[in-house]
């Protein structure tokens, strides 16, 4: 699992990561609005309030979360189809929805991709161009908790300082999953 403060860089990471290390990746569901450039069914199924409680009730996400206002939720069926094929499998999700998936999944890896800075973190939200200035600052305040429950909860923080070096310390701790040597 990779989380990590929005806007940090996780797309950016794992879009890189796919490249050079073979997984499946989860796509969530979504009550947020599709960004500029954002496709049905590849970064997000886009589903309507009705539909996501329709799903979250039926038992068919294996966890969700409300993040800055909307509701975001891992598809259920499609993660245990893959692993039970012996894939590896990456959720791009929250803090709170990854420590629901840790206690049902023991031996995952839970990354956090962290920022050289808060002020970095800033500047990236804003240079992205898509996300009104209220909801960078609710954001941006999620992110300071977030930090802090990353250094309890997390087995992996990784600086996203250049995408290059962040991949790749990804990719040593996917090669040697039960060290630390990162933190
Ligand atoms: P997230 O998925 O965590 O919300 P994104 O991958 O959308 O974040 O990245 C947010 C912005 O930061 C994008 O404009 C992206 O190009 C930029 N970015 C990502 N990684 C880095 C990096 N290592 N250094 C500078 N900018 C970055
Ligand atoms: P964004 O709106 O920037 O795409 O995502 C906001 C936050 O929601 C990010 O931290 C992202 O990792 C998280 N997220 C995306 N999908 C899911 C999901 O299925 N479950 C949970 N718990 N969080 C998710």
């Amino acid at each position: 699992m990779v989380s990590g403060p929005s806007g940090v860089g996780k797309s950016t990471v794992v879009n890189a990561l796919a490249e050079r290390y073979p997984f499946y990746f989860s796509v969530s569901a979504t009550t947020r609005r599709p960004r500029p450039g954002e496709t049905e069914g590849i970064e997000y199924y886009f589903v309507d309030t009705d539909e996501f409680v329709r799903l979250r009730d039926g038992g068919e996400l294996l966890e969700w979360a409300e993040y800055s206002g909307n509701f975001y939720g891992t598809p259920r069926e499609p993660v245990l189809d893959r692993i039970a094929a012996g894939d590896d499998v990456l959720l791009d999700i929250e803090v709170m929805g990854a420590v629901q998936v840790k206690a049902s999944f023991p031996d995952a890896l839970m990354l956090f991709l962290t920022p050289p800075t808060i002020e970095a973190l800033e500047e990236r939200l804003r240079s992205r161009g898509d996300t009104p200035p209220e909801d960078i600052a609710r954001r941006l305040v999620i992110a300071r908790w977030q930090l802090e429950v990353a250094e309890e909860r997390f087995d992996h923080i990784v600086v996203n300082d250049s995408v290059e070096d962040a991949v790749k310390r990804i990719l040593r701790i996917l090669k040697a999953p039960h060290t630390k040597a990162d933190r």
